[in-house]
C-alpha cells in the first residue's frame, strides 16, 4: 500500500505541481517527500493525493497540494529561516514548511486539530516545530521577528500585528478577502510594506476570537 501511496504522490507532483508552474528544487523535493496521505482523515486517503482540498474536521480543510507548493516557492525560502505559520490544520503545509526552512512555528485555534498535527509531525520526526494553540491573527510576538509567515486561513484585511512581526526583506503569503479573496505577498522593505496581490483562491476565514467566542 505504501508503494501505491508513493506512486500516487510522484504523479500528483508531475501532474500538478510541476505542471503547473512550480519550479523551486526544494519545495518540488518537500512535496515529494512528505506522505499527504498521513494528514488526511481514514475515510479520506484515498483522495488524500487528489487535486482539491479535502475535510479534516472542525469544518476546516487541508488545502489543495499545488496551492501548498504554491504559497511555499512564493516565500524563496533557502533553508536557514524562521517561520511563522497560522493555521496548523492537519499538519500538511507544517511538514513542507519543515522541510524547506530550519524553524518552524505555528499557531491554530482549534486545540484538537493542533494536538492531531503535533502527533502526526512527531511521529514522522520532525523536531523544528513549535506548536500554540490560539488566534494566530496575533502573531506569536514574543518569537518574531520571523524572515517568512504563511498564513492559511482568510482574514477580511492583513492583520498589523502580522505584519510588524515580519523581518526586514521577509516575506508574508497570506490569502485576504470576505467574498472573493486574493492571495496577497506583503514584503518588509525596512519601515514600508510591499503588497501583491497574486492569485484568486478560496480558504477559510481566519477565526476571529469574538466569531469563535474565545478561543485562547
Ligand atoms: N495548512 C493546513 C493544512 O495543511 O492542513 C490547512 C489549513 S486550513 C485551510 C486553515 C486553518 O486555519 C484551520 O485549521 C483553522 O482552524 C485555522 N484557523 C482559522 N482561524 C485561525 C486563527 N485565528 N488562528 C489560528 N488558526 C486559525
Amino acid at each position: 500500500m505504501s508503494e501505491d501511496y508513493e506512486s500516487l504522490r510522484e504523479r500528483m507532483v508531475a501532474a500538478q505541481i510541476e505542471g503547473r508552474g512550480i519550479r523551486d528544487p526544494r519545495v518540488l523535493g518537500a512535496m515529494r517527500k512528505v506522505p499527504r496521505h498521513v494528514f488526511v482523515p481514514n475515510e479520506m486517503k484515498s483522495c488524500a493525493y487528489a487535486d482539491e482540498p479535502l475535510p479534516i474536521g472542525q469544518g476546516q480543510t487541508i488545502s489543495q497540494p499545488y496551492i501548498v507548493a504554491y504559497m511555499t516557492e512564493v516565500l524563496e525560502l533557502s533553508g536557514g529561516e524562521k517561520v511563522l505559520e497560522v493555521g496548523t490544520g492537519s499538519g500538511y503545509q507544517t511538514a513542507i514548511l519543515a522541510e524547506v526552512a530550519a524553524e518552524v512555528w505555528t499557531v491554530e485555534i482549534y486545540e484538537a486539530l493542533s494536538i492531531g498535527a503535533r502527533a502526526r509531525l512527531e511521529a514522522l520526526g520532525y523536531e523544528n516545530i513549535r506548536y500554540r494553540v490560539g488566534d494566530g491573527s496575533r502573531g506569536w510576538p514574543e518569537a518574531g521577528p520571523f524572515d517568512a509567515i504563511m498564513v492559511t486561513a482568510a482574514p477580511g484585511a492583513v492583520p498589523a500585528a502580522l505584519e510588524a512581526q515580519l523581518a526586514v526583506s521577509g516575506r508574508m503569503i497570506i490569502p485576504v478577502g470576505v467574498n472573493s479573496q486574493e492571495l496577497i505577498l506583503v514584503q518588509r522593505k525596512k519601515a514600508s510594506f510591499r503588497r501583491d496581490s497574486l492569485i484568486g483562491v478560496r480558504f477559510v476565514p481566519l477565526i476571529s476570537k469574538r466569531m469563535d467566542g474565545g478561543n485562547d
